[in-house]
């Protein structure tokens, strides 16, 4: 799978403001536009380079870290038929409550319940720490509405050192912590991918993830 062109298309601070418009009440015929794949996660998580890893384009995602589109959300289009949307990042753990509640809450939960296009949504997760109670909080309320998602784990090249145990222990933490606890059994768990954007590892998994779920 191939990244052949990635470009910047908008950036939207409101719902209406995304690209493909809703299709109107009473359409019945096919829905034709691109469908979104959306990446979300704690600032710092390390999205911006994965984006800039997995569409081998450099600075594309220094467009959603420009003032003013940090916390827009910026849609860009992958081989003229896929959006790559970011999300702003939902900020530290210590300002879960708020953060929750405000800022990140309002807007893209509001994206993610009326986006009817919205095909997946990856949420990253840092492999390099233990489980986070906003990460929890965040995957728990998509699997209670109901929206598609998974889960990337990110940084996994970083090596076991003092401060931390290496992200296969994290990883099993977060799957035994959060995910068992949301889905009684594991083939209806989430997706879960391990990815480095030093090393590109998991890029290719992603992409075909992508490809694939874009064609049922
Ligand atoms: P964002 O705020 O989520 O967009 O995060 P960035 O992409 O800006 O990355 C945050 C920090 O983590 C930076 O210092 C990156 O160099 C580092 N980082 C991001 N991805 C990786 C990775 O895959 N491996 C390692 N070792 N460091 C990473």
């Amino acid at each position: 799978t191939r990244v052949r062109s990635a470009r910047y298309v908008v950036s939207s601070v409101t719902i209406d403001q995304c690209p493909n418009p809703p299709t109107p009440p009473n359409f019945s015929g096919k829905w034709v536009g691109f469908p979104d794949f959306a990446f979300i996660g704690r600032s710092n998580v390390g999205k911006s380079s994965l984006i800039n890893s997995i569409t081998g384009t450099d600075g594309l995602a220094l467009v959603s870290k420009t003032p003013g589109k940090t916390k827009a959300i910026n849609h860009f289009l992958i081989n003229e038929c896929w959006y790559l949307v970011d999300l702003p990042g939902y900020g530290y753990a210590k300002t879960v409550g708020r953060q929750m509640r405000d800022v990140w809450a309002n807007f893209t939960m509001q994206y993610f319940l009326e986006r009817r296009c919205l095909c997946n949504v990856f949420v990253l997760i840092d492999g390099t720490v233990p489980t986070q109670e906003i990460d929890r909080q965040v995957v728990t309320w998509l699997a209670d509405n109901d929206i598609p998602h998974s889960i990337v784990f990110t940084k996994c090249d970083k090596k076991n050192k003092k401060s931390g145990p290496p992200y296969s222990l994290n990883v099993e933490a977060f799957k035994r912590d959060v995910l068992a606890e949301i889905w009684d059994d594991e083939e209806s768990m989430p997706q879960v991918f391990i990815t480095s954007s030093v090393s590109n590892q998991g890029k290719q998994a992603l992409l075909g993830y992508i490809k694939r779920l874009r064609s049922v």
